[in-house]
């Protein structure tokens, strides 16, 4: 019964909307065009690829390709050269988009998470008011898509030949053809079958030009060998900036796959040039006849290239330079057919006479490295991954081959096709409108944003790009790497090629002051905690390694007793050995202290299961002065990582009591700062003391002489403990369990 009101029910909200705009003589917030006749809210078509650079786009300046139908749109509309994602990773920015917040709350925050499909979305709320909605191609946010009529959905990353698609039942259908092209026709397919009296969203969304770059044949040699121009930065040697760089497992020298990548076939020949673990899935895919179009134009330029490395004509360089030119044949012929398809709906919209009352957006999820520092992949702050493409067409509003330099981001895009809509933007999307940029030929209002924030979250996985956060401003960006708490300051108009980091030049000092600032502002703004956020530290060889051995240790079960915390705690396997013995020698206790860990990493190590099975009787609980040390984070900040971390103890094991340690003292006196702060910390947490599941306890007094100074018997470098500290420590907490009857008196 609902569904068919429903149903009913959307008609007549647009029939009301239509009478109310007519009666208001078209002023309206949703009503576009001349004055007193009201127009149907615009219909919006989202045209969105994956990975695709703006350096590969006519529009945009390409060198190295060319895309007439991305550049007709361009040339009917407005091109943005200051667009910006959150994270650079292919299903982050898309939960970005959807949801119009930062990865950290809308939950999306590496591939391989989650979306949370009932959070608010723009595309639900635009059917909330009678739009009808659909979603065709890549998705890849695990979850089934929510807020849409209709939906057709790869498979994660999907195939480029022969794809499979989702089908709303839930079921696998296989379809002969090149995934772009079936992209287009089933948005097409849709567009034909809608209802012509409802305003429409379409989100067509290609995999393209995705890695494994694979073209359709009529594509093949569209861009020759030898012919692509190289960048400049092709073989960057990482110098001059944070010395993470070098960990980065994304170079076209050394990380490209012989089949996956590189397309040839059989074992990996040379593999002091390629690696060989994954091979070309695409041609497993391939009908016989595809298979033999392929082979047809790959195998001589393989069979050429084979030859000239078993003659050994090619240095390391040349073999770099080959690759580089495969590459760019494989992506930009991947990007021709988006191009194309591009056109086709474009095509459609005018011969149906939909072109005049229609959005035509055309983004990618992020940038991309064509080569750019001797790189593939995204996943980095620097400008080739960080920049969006970002191109619309609104007849009538958006004044024709117009450019903005407005500072725009993926989360503003569903606050912006609301605002157009006329629903109300909700509070908890980040976001602004664009569509102020939109109507003034893309000038930015006085108070439009100077800078924007990035976060990328994904360390510990492919490629070995370490989680870093930053700011840019319209000239200047501040990169901030926290595993080694180093800040990176590029001068955009001296060093576009973000080549050398100026943040340690005097001259530059007080740049880097205001972007601190700016950063610290922006996080502020957009709620971001990193106490609270859970990051793993797993690019860290020792750390991965303790990880994997406390994993295995937990899967024995039948521990009473957890420790949990950083390297105070995980001191009881060193200078606290013999007292752990003594004191807990008897229960079965499980030591989950890591050094160095702030609360936002023993987050990570709760949320992803670091206790095994064990609900253990009690846990004694003692993190934040890292918070305090790394960073002189507020205290506010690290009492709510602190809590968060009681919280997901409870969530995991309610049963499981905590002893809730105030931090330690640490510092040579009472006015050290860090103790200070750890101080406030204790004042906010010591209220997570509920008397039965949370007791809190600060053992300041055990550790502290009576002037307040710290004994260097104790804590002989005014922070760790030595063996009479860890005797200090047990002595305090015994009492309590032994109370709770975990350790017998
Ligand atoms: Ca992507």
């Amino acid at each position: 019964m609902g569904r068919i009101r429903s149903v009913r029910l959307i008609p007549l909200v647009l029939l009301t909307w239509f009478l109310t705009a007519v009666a208001a003589g078209g002023q309206q917030p949703a009503v576009n065009g001349e004055a007193g006749a009201a127009k149907k809210p615009p219909n919006i078509v989202f045209i969105f690829s994956d990975d695709h650079a703006i350096q590969a786009i006519g529009a945009y300046g390409s060198r190295i390709n060319e895309t007439p139908r991305l550049d007709q749109l361009a040339r009917q509309g407005m091109v943005f050269d200051r667009s910006y994602c959150t994270n650079s990773i292919c299903g982050p920015s898309r939960a970005s988009i959807l949801s119009g917040k930062h990865s950290h709350l809308n939950g999306f925050m590496r591939n391989g998470d989650r979306f949370d499909g009932s959070q608010v979305t723009f595309p639900k709320l635009l059917r909330g008011v009678g739009y009808q909605t659909a979603m065709i191609g890549k998705w890849h946010l695990e979850t089934d898509p929510t807020g849409f009529d209709y939906w057709q959905i790869l498979p994660g990353q999907g195939h480029y030949y022969n794809p499979d698609f989702i089908q709303m039942d839930g079921s696998r259908k296989r379809y002969q053809g090149y995934c772009t092209d079936l992209i287009g026709d089933f948005s097409i397919d849709w567009l034909e079958n809608r209802d012509p009296d409802k305003p429409f969203l379409l989100m067509s969304q290609h995999k393209a030009p995705h890695r494994n770059w694979t073209p359709h044949p009529r594509h093949f040699g569209k861009y020759k060998l030898g012919t692509i121009p190289e960048p400049e930065t092709l073989f960057d040697d990482y110098s001059g900036r944070s010395k993470l760089l070098h960990e980065n497992e994304m170079t076209i020298a050394n990380h490209f796959h012989w089949g996956h990548d590189m397309k040839f076939k059989g074992p990996n020949r040379f593999p002091q040039h390629f690696a060989g673990a994954i091979g070309n899935g695409e041609y497993a895919r391939m009908t016989d006849d595809q298979k033999r179009e392929w082979d047809a134009y790959y195998e001589p330029e393989n069979e050429a290239l084979i030859a000239q490395l078993e003659a050994g004509e090619l240095s390391d360089d040349e073999v770099t330079r080959w690759k580089y030119q495969r590459y760019m044949h494989d992506y930009l012929g991947s990007v021709a057919a988006v191009d194309d398809n591009v056109g086709r709906l474009l095509d459609y919209l005018d011969e149906n006479g939909l072109a005049e009352n229609t959005i035509v957006i055309y983004a990618s999820d992020q940038g991309f490295y064509l080569g750019e520092h001797g790189w593939y992949d995204k996943r980095w702050m620097f400008e080739e991954s960080l920049r969006m493409p970002l191109l619309v067409r609104w007849p009538g509003v958006v004044e024709p081959d117009t450019r903005s330099g407005a500072m725009v981001q993926n989360i503003d895009y569903g606050p912006t096709l609301l605002d157009i809509a006329g629903v109300e933007v909700p509070d908890e999307m980040q976001g602004v409108s664009m569509r102020p940029l939109l109507e003034n030929a893309g000038a930015k209002p006085d108070d439009w944003r100077e800078a924007i924030y990035y976060a990328y979250y994904e360390n510990d996985a492919v490629h070995m790009v370490p989680r870093h956060d930053g700011v840019r401003t319209e000239r200047y960006k501040a990169m901030f790497f926290p595993r080694t708490r180093e800040w990176n300051l590029f001068d955009l108009e001296t060093d576009p090629q973000e080549m050398t980091s100026v943040h340690d030049v005097e001259s530059y000092r007080p740049i880097l002051a205001e972007l601190q600032s700016k950063y610290e502002e922006l996080k502020q703004q957009y709620q971001v905690n990193t106490a609270i956020i859970p990051s793993t530290r797993g690019d860290e060889a020792w750390w991965k390694q303790r990880d994997r051995a406390k994993r295995e240790q937990a899967k024995e079960g039948g521990f009473d007793l957890v420790f949990a915390g950083d390297s105070i705690t995980q001191g009881w396997e060193g200078a606290g050995k013999e007292v752990w013995e003594q004191a807990f020698g008897d229960v079965k206790t499980l030591n989950l202290g890591f050094g160095g860990d702030r609360t936002e990493h023993l987050l990570w190590r709760l949320t992803r299961n670091q206790m095994g099975p064990n609900r253990p009787q009690a846990a004694v609980v003692m993190i934040g002065t890292n918070n305090t040390g790394h960073s002189m984070q507020s205290p506010a900040e690290i009492a709510e990582g602190v809590t968060e971390v009681v919280r997901t103890l409870r969530a995991k094991s309610p049963r499981t009591k905590i002893l809730l340690l105030g931090i330690f003292p640490r510092g040579a006196s009472t006015d050290d700062p860090m103790r200070v702060n750890n101080q406030q910390v204790n004042e906010r947490i010591s209220r997570l003391d509920d008397g039965e599941s949370v007791v809190y306890l600060d053992l300041s007094d055990v550790f502290l002489e009576s002037d307040g100074t710290i004994s260097r018997d104790v804590m002989p470098d005014l922070l760790h403990l030595s063996e009479a500290g860890y005797r200090r420590w047990a002595e305090a907490i015994l009492p309590t369990l032994n109370r709770w009857g975990v350790v017998a008196e």
